[in-house]
């Protein structure tokens, strides 16, 4: 395939090969739109990521991060390996990528499946140029304040007052209860939800009465799933499905509702904190039967809001504050243009997000790349 096969108004606007034979290292960096300022998107180690699956998750970024109002365009590294390599391999090749792209300036290192907050200090080491770093190194841990379930909760919150609805006693489903669903369960419960289902990849607990989310938290601790809850009706993992609520958020894997299971759903509104959850034919499924669907780059933005401030040397504190106001004020925003036009609210979220970035665009000599010195 022709690498400009993927060249359209937003980019990319550099796809790099990474090739250093010493130390064994093969990657792709994608940066793709950068309108708004440097890219930040994650590293993933995998053994089967392709140029494709790359420019798609860098492009996936140039869209949250401008929808998220960050003055930072989307990019997506990938370095091929076993994520599970062992710890002096992952430096090597950690430290090569970041050596061999100390120029790049238009890419900023974040975290992604197969590399975490060390990854991201020795990066730090090399080039001074990456995010989700250590606390000691002044870092915002946040998947340990849960910068991205504090975020689904404010999207929540902004789409019940759409639906003329509130928190109070509603009934919430989790499916996935890691880094994301956790806490948004924590949250939820705090504001007054009744949590009456979550699962992990173990199995369902069920109660009608609501869960313990502190219980739960303790169990996942000590290595066990959320089935193993005492208090709780023990369900198969996908029969969180067809369990009724009126608040589904699904925080676990890509495409766990498509075509064939999205009649199960019983719910008014589905809060999207995995990534692509749903496949785009039951979002328009769901959309038909008035299902409310906050599309996941709007509603999970938290994570990289986080991240953002923390580039720019925020504490939590402001973090936290930051991602509710964004997130409140850019699911209002997607409400009311799904309310003016009658679009599915994953459209409003693309024409929200391009928007942003044709203004930004307009507003530079060239489109994609800065000649500008200091652009980071
Ligand atoms: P995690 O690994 O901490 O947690 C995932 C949870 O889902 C685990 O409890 C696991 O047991 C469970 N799980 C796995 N497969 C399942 C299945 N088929 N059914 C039900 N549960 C299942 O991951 P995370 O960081 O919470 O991320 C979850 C999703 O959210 C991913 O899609 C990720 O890309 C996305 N996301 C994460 C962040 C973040 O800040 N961590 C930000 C934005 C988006």
């Amino acid at each position: 395939m022709d690498l400009f096969d993927y060249a359209d108004e937003f980019g990319p606007a550099k796809i790099i090969h990474l090739y250093e034979p010493s130390v064994g290292l093969k990657g792709i960096l994608v940066v793709d739109n950068v309108a708004m300022g440097p890219s930040i998107g994650g590293v993933r180690i995998a053994p089967d990521v392709s140029v494709d699956e790359c420019f798609r998750l860098a492009r996936a970024m140039t869209f949250k991060n401008a929808a998220a109002g960050l003055p930072h365009g989307g990019g997506k590294m990938v370095i091929y390996g076993d994520p599970k390599m062992p710890k002096e391999r992952k430096q090597q090749l950690m430290r090569a990528a970041a050596a061999s792209l100390r120029n790049e300036e238009s890419y900023i290192f974040g975290p992604d499946m197969g590399t975490n907050e060390e990854c991201m200090a020795w990066v730090r080491d090399e080039i001074g140029r990456s995010v989700g770093l250590p606390r000691e190194l002044g870092g915002i841990p946040l998947d340990e304040i849960g910068a991205t379930g504090w975020g689904l909760l404010h999207a929540t919150e902004a789409a019940l007052h759409y639906l003329n609805s509130s928190l109070t006693n509603a009934k919430v489903v989790i499916q996935g209860f890691g880094s994301v669903g956790k806490h948004a369960a924590r949250f939820l419960a705090e504001r007054g939800a009744k949590i009456i289902a979550a699962n992990d990849s173990r199995g369902t607990t069920f109660n009608p009465q609501g869960l313990d989310i502190a219980a739960l938290f303790k169990l996942k601790e000590a290595g066990k799933s959320v089935a193993d809850y005492p208090e709780g009706q023990r369900l198969e993992r996908d029969e969180i499905v067809d369990i009724e609520c009126d608040i589904w958020i699904p925080a676990a894997r890509p495409d766990v509702i498509n075509e064939n299971n999205v009649h199960r759903l019983k719910t008014r509104l589905i809060v999207e904190g995995a990534n692509i959850p749903i496949t785009h034919g039951a979002e328009k499924m769901l959309f038909e039967k008035g299902v409310l669907c906050i599309p996941d780059f709007i509603a999970n933005a938290g994570g990289v809001i986080c991240a953002a401030m923390e580039y720019h040397g925020a504490t939590a504190a402001s973090a936290s504050e930051t991602i509710e106001e964004k997130i409140s004020h850019n699911t209002e925003k997607l409400l009311s243009i799904v309310r003016a036009k009658n679009i599915l609210p994953r459209e409003a979220a693309i024409q929200m997000a391009a928007e942003r970035i044709n203004k930004a665009m307009s507003l530079r000599r060239w489109s994609l790349f800065s000649s500008a010195p200091h652009f980071i």
